[in-house]
């Protein structure tokens, strides 16, 4: 690729905690022997930093920073979308997660769509429609809070939804309509990398123990209290079928264009460093450079310059 070569900055997560994180395709994700609480001090090893929390915040600033920096070039590039797609059960942390990752990008090239239950306008169309009309366009970051795989999760759990979702017999058939559903998304998402739409998917990993005591610090802190809703106690109550839910959608859909990754969520300030650090390793794959200017604009620039100069100070 030609152009300018972007600032390559040297604040990376490690190959081998990048690779731990990914559910390698092909392979099982893997969910139960997957740690919920590693805080992997270790990461980069910042000269005088030991303590984890210390090493996180230090990474998430550095992070937070390449993506700023990254964010302006895949503007400059226009070549390029970043969608990331966030999953989580309640209270792992998804909210805090994009305020904190996200909070050094210029606002006008980041938009965040949170997906709650769908709309009847929504359920009269498929269940991508919704998402695809909240995607990002060339030169910016969408986050997804919450997506699509809603569709093979909730509902999965919860399987009484799809008598409200007016599908055609076939495709209302237990067992066919996961595996078609996976396949759906598996080739949206291929059409999205191959059209220039970069999918970075990260499912943040809360112990049952966690969720608990997260659940009990909002009910304790008036200031929380909002944050809390009675139906996320009655979710709770299937918090194992969420798991297996989860397991089977990220097994089926972690694709070599579009793979999962896993982020031990017990730690919130690992979390996010880690969430940045993975996005702060995509966008660097993407290889961004600013446009060079041709021998013509070349030659604009300099009549440009030239008139401001001959111009009455
Ligand atoms: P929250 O993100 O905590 O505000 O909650 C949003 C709620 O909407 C969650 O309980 C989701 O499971 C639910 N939700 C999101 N998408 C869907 C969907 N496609 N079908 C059913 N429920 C959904
Ligand atoms: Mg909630």
């Amino acid at each position: 690729m030609s152009g300018v070569p972007a600032g390559k900055s040297n604040v990376r997560l490690q190959r081998t905690v990048v690779d731990e994180l990914t559910v390698r395709p092909g392979t099982s994700a893997g969910l139960g022997s997957r740690s919920t609480a590693a805080t992997r001090a270790d990461w980069l090893r910042p000269a005088g930093l030991t303590h984890a929390h210390d090493v996180a915040e230090h990474d998430l600033v550095a992070f937070r920073q390449e993506l700023a920096s990254a964010q302006e070039l895949l503007w400059a590039s226009d070549t390029w979308a970043l969608l990331v797609v966030l999953q989580a059960l309640d209270a792992a942390g998804k909210d805090g997660t994009i305020k904190h990752v996200m909070s050094g990008v210029n606002p006008q090239g980041c938009a965040v769509a949170s997906f709650k239950q769908p709309s009847q306008h929504e359920l009269a169309h498929d269940f991508l429609w919704r998402c695809t009309a909240a995607l990002p366009e060339r030169g910016r970051i969408g986050i997804f809070n919450r997506s699509y795989y809603e569709d093979v999760l909730v509902v999965r759990v919860h399987p009484e939804l799809l008598a409200g979702r007016h599908l055609p017999p076939a495709a209302a058939d237990g067992d066919t309509l996961w595996r078609q559903r996976y396949e759906d998304i598996n080739a949206f998402e291929k059409h999205l990398v191959r059209n220039g739409t970069r999918v970075v998917k990260i499912f943040l990993h809360v112990s049952k123990h966690e969720q608990r005591r997260r659940f009990l610090e909002r009910l304790d802190e008036p200031s929380k209290n909002w944050k809390f809703s009675s139906a996320d106690l009655a979710e709770r109550s299937f918090f194992d079928d969420y798991q297996q839910a989860y397991e089977e959608a990220l097994t089926a859909t972690s694709t070599p264009w579009a793979p999962w990754y896993v982020v031990p969520a017990d730690h919130k300030h690992a979390m996010r460093a880690l969430v940045g650090g993975i996005l702060v390793d995509v966008v660097g794959q993407l290889d961004l450079r600013l446009p060079s200017p041709g021998p013509g604009e070349q030659e604009a620039l300099h009549a440009a310059r030239r008139a401001l100069e001959s111009e009455d100070a």
